[in-house]
C-alpha cells in the first residue's frame, strides 16, 4: 500500500484564494483591508526567507503588508516601542515578530507585549488560555494548518487515538489542544518518552514535530494511519548539496501510512495560509463580524 500524498501546497493555495475573496468582500462592506505587520530583526537567513514568503502570500490574499527590517544591534526598548505603535495602528490587524530574536532582547516580554487581539501567531499567553478552554482566540498557524489537513483526509476523530511528538508551545502544545477539539484520544510524546517507537504505533493520527531529521522510521507507523509531518531540517546529500527532509523517514513511511505530508509541500504552506487566515479573522473581528 502506497500513501496518499497529502498536498499541503494545494490546499494552502486554496485557502489563499478563500481569503482574497474574504478579505474584498470585507472592504466592500466596511471599507477595512486586512493588514498585517511583520517585525523581523537582524540577518538571520532563515528568518529573512520566511519573512518573504509571508509577505509573498500577503499580496496573494488581498491583505496589505506593514514591513519592518531592523538591524541586529536595535534595542529591546525600540523593539517595544514599535509593537505599541503597531497596536494602536487602525490598519494593523495582526502582528508578526519573526523568532529568533537577538540575545539583548526579551522574546517573552515582545510577545507578551502584543495586543492579544492582534497576535496573529497566537503566541501570547490570553491567547494560549482561549485555545485551552476552547474559546476564540488565536490559535498558532502551524497546528492550525496541520489540523486543517487532518480535516482534509478525516472529520471526524472520535474514537481515533492522535500521538503528537513534541510539546513545545508553538507547535505541540497547541496541536494537542486542537486534536481534543477534534474528540480524538491524545498522547504527548516528547524526550523523555519510553519506546517512542511503540507510542508512535499506537497512533491512527501520528504528528511529528520534533526537529530531528528522519527520526520516525517506517515501522514505526501504524498501517493506514495519517502522518502530519512538521519537521524541516536542512540536510547534507552525499554531492554535498543541501536538501530539507522531515521528522519522518518519507520513502518508508509512505509505504505504511494510509496519507502523508511532504517535506516540502506539506505543512510549511498551510503555516503561512493561516498566519492570512489568523490576519483575516482579526479583521473581520475588528468591525464585530466573525468570517
Ligand atoms: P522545539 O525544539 O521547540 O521542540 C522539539 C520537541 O521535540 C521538544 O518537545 C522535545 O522534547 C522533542 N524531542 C526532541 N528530541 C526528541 C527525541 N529524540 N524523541 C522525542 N522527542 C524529542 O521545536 P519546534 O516545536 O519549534 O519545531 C519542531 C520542528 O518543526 C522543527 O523541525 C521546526 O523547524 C519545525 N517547524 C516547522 C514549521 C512549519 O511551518 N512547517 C513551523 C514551526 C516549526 P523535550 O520537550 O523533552 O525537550
Amino acid at each position: 500500500m502506497t500513501a496518499t500524498i497529502i498536498d499541503g501546497k494545494k490546499v494552502a493555495n486554496d485557502l489563499h484564494e478563500e481569503i482574497r475573496a474574504k478579505a474584498e468582500k470585507l472592504t466592500a462592506s466596511h471599507g477595512v483591508v486586512p493588514g498585517l505587520a511583520v517585525i523581523l530583526v537582524g540577518e538571520d537567513p532563515a528568518s529573512a526567507v520566511y519573512v518573504r514568503n509571508k509577505v509573498l502570500a500577503t499580496a496573494a490574499c488581498g491583505i496589505k503588508s506593514f514591513e519592518f527590517k531592523l538591524p541586529a544591534e536595535t534595542s529591546e526598548a525600540e523593539v517595544l516601542g514599535l509593537v505599541e505603535k503597531l497596536n494602536a495602528d487602525p490598519e494593523v490587524h495582526g502582528i508578526l515578530v519573526q523568532l529568533p530574536l537577538p540575545k539583548q532582547i526579551d522574546s517573552d516580554k515582545v510577545l507578551g507585549l502584543i495586543d492579544p487581539k492582534k497576535d496573529a501567531d497566537g503566541f501570547h499567553p490570553v491567547n494560549v488560555g482561549l485555545l485551552s478552554v476552547g474559546l476564540p482566540g488565536f490559535v498558532p498557524c502551524t497546528p492550525r494548518g496541520s489540523a486543517i489537513l487532518i480535516e482534509k483526509v478525516l472529520p471526524d476523530l472520535s474514537g481515533k487515538t492522535a500521538v503528537v511528538v513534541g510539546r513545545s508551545n508553538i507547535v505541540g502544545k497547541p496541536m494537542i489542544q486542537l486534536l481534543l477539539q477534534k474528540n480524538a484520544t491524545v498522547t504527548c510524546a516528547h524526550s523523555r518518552t519510553a519506546d517512542l517507537p511503540a507510542v508512535c504505533r499506537t497512533a491512527d493520527v501520528l504528528v511529528a514535530a520534533v526537529g530531528r531529521p528522519e527520526m520516525i522510521k517506517g515501522d514505526w507507523i501504524k498501517p493506514g494511519a495519517i502522518v502530519i509531518d512538521v519537521g524541516i531540517n536542512r540536510v547534507l546529500k552525499p554531492d554535498g548539496k543541501g536538501k530539507l527532509v522531515g521528522d519522518v523517514a518519507f520513502d518508508e513511511a509512505k509505504e505504511v501510512a494510509g496519507a502523508i505530508t511532504p517535506v516540502p509541500g506539506g505543512v510549511g504552506p498551510m503555516t503561512i495560509a493561516c498566519l492570512m487566515l489568523n490576519t483575516l479573522d482579526s479583521a473581520y473581528r475588528s468591525v464585530g463580524a466573525e468570517i
